[in-house]
């Protein structure tokens, strides 16, 4: 029988079995509108009002902080486009980020831009990895937002989060994190990192897609990105998406029960692939060793498509990525590899391999069989390939 292995969880996983479950009441029988005053609707009021309450614990946050959206590309436009407009009444028009961001956040900053707020993207060094110094001195009168990522969502690399907030707190420059990646993949305490602003989605730990939530800390003014009726506490537009959110905190409260359990799997998993597959001449792993989420391993292979290397695989039962799900079908290649310093060639020949719960080690085992032949093969029809072996001579 063909395998079958789903690698690709960083660009959207499967719904757990227990989010279903949660879901399927809100999907028939209890399809009340959220607003209504007879019963129908107060039960799907209260089950939304839970999943607040759940939301809200697994970020150590209250739960009139948490705004259910539309999910993560919603939330980080929000937060961003949101507070920028707010800034301006303070006399603030500077926004510092970093150029790794996910296009969610690149393409709302470069939209800025346009309307004329100044944008600084700090530089991501080759451990995929921005220095808090430089942060610093990025920081200006006109400084009113820092927007920076937790966990990159192609290398994967986890940014140090709690000195950025420190620093933020300390020149009264709201933060705000794109968390996607890392809700529920890493321990997430907005409180202790003095997050104001934080970014999710629940198709990236196993909840429904469509779906998603930011966090606003309790103080911070954050006009709406979408007007209309009094849902959300009048910030957030729209009938409440009910079997949605209420998947979402049912998939997240199970993640963020089992983050440690199912790390260590993950980590078993990614450093058999890191230690046999890397034995590939001319690969490498991007991104720091230690400072990536768990599930997370991404290869660059010298002389070859990343493109062909993935169809490769998906003959072979693999889904895999190269860059990003939303950069796929251009030619370009990822923002993310050439932000940590790859020349063009090499970043093209970038593989993405992500993990979850759902795998094993076996699955590892057999990745490492199959990708050695597949690159030597790509290899030998490559003109690139036999230009790099040329200079080697
Ligand atoms: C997936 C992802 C998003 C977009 O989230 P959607 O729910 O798909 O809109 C934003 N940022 C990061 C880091 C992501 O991985």
């Amino acid at each position: 029988m063909q395998k079958f292995i789903y690698a690709d969880n960083s660009a959207t996983t499967a719904l757990s079995e227990t989010a279903f479950n949660a879901m399927l009441p809100y999907l028939k029988s209890e399809y009340g509108n959220a607003s209504s005053l007879y019963s129908l609707g107060s039960s799907a009021k209260s089950a939304i009002e839970e999943a607040r309450k759940t939301v809200a614990k697994c970020l150590n946050a209250t739960p009139r902080e948490i705004y259910f959206t539309a999910g993560g590309s919603e939330s980080d436009n929000w937060a961003i486009k949101g507070y920028a407009k707010a800034m301006l009444k303070k006399g603030k028009n500077h926004i510092i980020s970093s150029k790794f961001e996910h296009h969610a956040v690149l393409h709302t900053l470069n939209a800025l831009e346009k309307e004329g707020f100044e944008v600084t993207l700090l530089d991501v060094h080759s451990n995929g990895l921005v220095r808090p110094e430089e942060l610093k001195n990025a920081i200006k009168e006109t400084t009113g937002l820092v927007t920076i990522m937790y966990a990159n969502n192609e290398i994967g690399t986890i940014q140090p989060i709690k000195e950025i907030g420190k620093i933020c707190k300390e020149n009264n420059i709201v933060f705000h994190t794109d968390a996607v990646q890392a809700v529920g993949n890493v321990e997430i305490n907005v409180a202790d990192s003095n997050i104001d602003m934080l970014s999710l989605s629940g198709h990236k730990f196993h909840g429904p897609k469509g779906v998603g939530a930011l966090y606003v800390r309790k103080g911070i003014v954050l006009p709406p990105l979408i007007d209309g009726g009094a849902q959300e506490f009048g910030r957030r537009a729209g009938t409440e998406n009910t079997a949605g959110i209420v998947g979402m905190a049912a998939a997240l409260s199970e993640a963020t029960a089992t983050i440690e359990t199912r790390a260590k799997k993950s980590k078993e998993i990614c450093n058999y692939i890191i230690e046999n597959c890397l034995k590939i001449e001319r690969s490498r792993l991007n991104g720091d060793r230690e400072n990536r989420l768990p599930g997370n391993v991404n290869m660059c292979f010298e002389g070859i498509e990343g493109e062909s290397l993935l169809l490769m695989l998906d003959a072979k039962g693999i889904c895999a990525s190269s860059g990003s799900a939303c950069t796929s079908g251009s030619l370009d290649p990822s923002h993310v590899l050439l932000s940590i310093g790859l020349p063009h060639e090499v970043a093209h020949g970038s593989l993405r391999l992500s993990f979850s719960d759902e795998n094993t080690l076996d699955d590892a085992k057999y990745i490492c069989e199959v990708l050695p032949p597949i690159v030597k093969r790509l290899r030998d029809m490559s003109p690139l390939w036999d230009r790099i072996k040329n200079q080697e001579n």
